[in-house]
């Protein structure tokens, strides 16, 4: 792969994760440095006037508007317009990463989302576990890349890093570092990567998810079950066949019915209370940066 000339580093994409959209404020105010000799970054507010309301969206997720639907029949709301407007001025540029930042009220520290598993991602991966031995790299890598609806994904090469646990409308002092760490580390990784210098990089164990996990609802749409004491706040954390996730109003628990383990994520995410999604799950992988 060729050397990247652009880094487009995202913020508030989300308009109440504000760890991306303060460290947007400290790269303005020249605080936090992120232009590195061999390419020039740039640094974004996705959707302001959702982080002027204080709020994830104004009409509709912007995570979700850039697959490309065979008939692109969208709904003309707040988000669709920013989403073609983004797509106009940035898809088109090759030689560019994307890096778009956010937080989860999940307790999932560092997390560094691939969706793809070509080298590239895989030897970023490599090189941010190791500068971060405790940060998780999670690959969504189970789609092809144009169906994926994320706003990194709307050009050649993109990423999320994800960093939590933060209620949404806050700002902590820990994840605001965790977040300029793992940025860091990724700008790093790039000037290495068009330099040709990354070295000899070593296996790691990464997260590939699955599937998610859905509350059971009742007839008024009201949940009959709750994250298990055993696996809330524990994301990345193994959960063994026949362990449970969900404890049940009724007094039973359901349980993991695989036959391996899995490693829950995005556990209690308050940003998917709408959709009942209560929890993401993943395996574990030990990733080869060799692989062909
Ligand atoms: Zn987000």
């Amino acid at each position: 792969m060729d050397k990247l000339d652009n880094v487009l580093i995202v913020a508030g994409t989300h308009g109440n994760e504000l760890s991306g959209i303060y460290i947007n404020k400290l790269i303005n105010e020249g605080l936090y440095i992120t232009d590195r000799p061999t390419f020039k970054s740039t640094s974004l507010i996705a959707n302001q006037q959702a982080v002027n309301n204080h709020c994830r969206y104004c009409d509709t997720d912007l995570n979700r508007q850039f697959s490309f639907p065979a008939d692109n029949q969208q709904p003309d709301t707040h988000e669709a317009r920013l989403a073609r407007h983004f797509i106009e001025k940035y898809a088109d540029k090759s030689s560019q990463l994307i890096i778009d930042l956010h937080n989860t009220t999940s307790n999932m520290g560092a997390t560094l989302i691939l969706l793809s598993e070509n080298p590239f991602y895989r030897k970023m991966g490599a090189y941010v576990k190791q500068r971060m031995p405790a940060a998780n790299i999670l690959f969504e890598s189970h789609k092809p890349w144009n169906e994926l609806p994320y706003l990194c994904t709307c050009g050649e090469y993109g990423v999320m890093i994800e960093v939590g646990a933060q209620s949404h409308g806050s700002l902590q002092y820990g994840t605001l570092e965790l977040m300029k760490e793992m940025l860091t580390a990724v700008l790093d990784f790039v000037e290495k990567h068009n330099l040709n210098q990354l070295g000899k990089l070593s296996s790691y164990t990464a997260y590939y998810y699955t599937q998610e996990i859905k509350y059971p609802l009742d007839s008024s749409g009201m949940r009959q079950a709750i994250i298990h004491p055993t696996v809330c706040g524990r994301d990345f954390e193994a959960v063994k066949p026949g362990e449970p996730l969900l404890a049940t109003f009724f007094g039973y628990d359901v349980h993991w019915q695989g036959e391996q383990d899995v490693y829950p994520h995005f556990i209690n995410e308050s940003a998917y209370s709408k959709a009942n999604i209560a929890m993401a799950l993943a395996e574990k992988q030990l990733v080869s940066v060799n692989k062909p």
